[in-house]
């Protein structure tokens, strides 16, 4: 009868031990706000901003000023010699970006080098440029090829694939934060895969990317995504943003 009671007594306390840990493990969890619930069952997540599938390019304008003036070719868009840079009609802050592009063919002889190998780029609020280049055994400056953060960062690996061919970024991007003075409290941050491979892990963006020199920050709001004409016939598709 003893020992009944003493195994009885062990396990109740045994049970009581055990929910202790239960309604400690309870104090760390939370359950509010929950989640938004996204359908990613489609080709773009359903809470995505569409910039451009392949109709038309509604979502863009010149910067020069008036529509944009790029062509469509084969539900891409070919950024259009002389025509200038595009930009999103809709100002961005810190966003999930993806973004698919393709470098035209290279003759065999006198093939274009450097920077002049098919250049375009993706700018961030217009000002911070990921590299769009030709990197595919190919050189030029390390800081300025294809995944690059232009003239700031080299990126970890060339993920590049051969003219031709469809690549993607896919890009995670934390706005600059700045003080009431417009001084500059949190700079830029971005994560960039190109072709589902990290090429730039949170990089610390410096100030806006310049061919010439290492311009500071200036204060600035949302802006928009702008894509670079360098004069090289660089074609873009699938291009969705996700306001973070
Ligand atoms: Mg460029």
């Amino acid at each position: 009868m003893k020992k009944v009671l003493i195994l009885t007594l062990w396990a109740a306390a045994t049970a009581a031990c055990a929910q202790s840990d239960y309604d400690k493990s309870r104090a760390t969890e939370v359950y509010a706000p929950v989640p938004r619930a996204v359908d990613t069952s489609g080709p773009v997540p359903s809470d995505a901003v569409v910039l451009f599938d392949g109709r038309n390019l509604e979502a863009w304008e010149a910067v020069k000023g008036g529509a944009a003036k790029w062509k469509l070719v084969d539900g891409a868009v070919e950024a259009t010699k002389g025509t200038g840079d595009i930009r999103t009609r809709q100002s961005f802050c810190d966003v999930q970006l993806h973004v698919e592009w393709m470098t035209p063919a290279v003759p065999a002889e006198n093939a274009p080098t450097g920077q002049a190998r098919n250049n375009s780029g993706v700018f961030l609020q217009e000002r911070y440029e990921v590299q769009v280049l030709d990197s595919y055994k190919a050189e030029t400056y390390v800081n300025g090829q294809a995944g690059s953060v232009y003239k700031q960062s080299v990126p970890l690996v060339n993920a590049s694939r051969p003219p031709e061919t469809w690549q993607t970024y896919d890009i995670v991007y934390k706005a600059p934060r700045f003080d009431a003075g417009g001084k500059v409290s949190e700079k830029a941050r971005v994560t960039v895969l190109h072709n589902g491979v990290v090429v730039q892990n949170g990089f610390e963006i410096e100030g806006p990317t310049a061919w010439i020199g290492q311009p500071p920050y200036e204060s600035h709001g949302c802006a928009p995504i702008r894509l670079q004409d360098h004069g090289d016939a660089v074609r873009f598709r699938n291009i969705w943003v996700r306001p973070l």
